[in-house]
């Protein structure tokens, strides 16, 4: 029987990804953070007044492709994450991260991203 997976494989994408091409520098973005493992930039159609993109340097296809290995980068973006929303004044009012995965998720760009989203009362549950 086929793959019957809607989730693309790393080797097809790696390559050819948006987000890879962002954090080789070859796509400009309004980068927020980087460091050895991790980038952040602002989303390019902001759904609120804070909307920045936090994703691991390293092609990873969505959250269902994490394993116990990726544990310290994922932990890491959590704590850039809390740094960011530090920097942007949304600490104290509180904000949102989502990460989306696959068609029913709401996920269009398949590289790794939590949304930081913040600066606006947002609903639960999402629609
Ligand atoms: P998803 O729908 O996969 O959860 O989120 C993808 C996000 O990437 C969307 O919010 C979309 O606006 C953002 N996005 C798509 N293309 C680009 C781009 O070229 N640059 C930036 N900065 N954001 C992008
Ligand atoms: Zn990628």
């Amino acid at each position: 029987m086929s793959d019957i997976s809607t989730k693309p494989t790393e080797a097809a994408l790696s390559s050819d990804c948006l987000f890879c091409r962002i954090a080789a520098g070859t796509l400009p973005a309004t980068t927020v953070h980087e460091d050895d493992d991790v980038l952040a930039f602002r989303d390019i159609a902001p759904r609120s007044p804070t909307h920045i993109l936090i994703i691991p340097r390293r092609h990873i296809a969505s959250a269902l492709a994490l394993t116990d290995e990726d544990g310290p980068v994922v932990g890491r973006i959590f704590a850039v994450a809390a740094d960011i929303a530090r920097a942007e004044g949304i600490d104290e009012s509180g904000y949102r991260i989502t990460t989306n995965i696959g068609a029913w998720g709401g996920q269009t760009v398949h590289h790794l991203h939590f949304h930081l989203m913040g600066g606006r009362q947002f609903e639960w549950p999402p629609g």
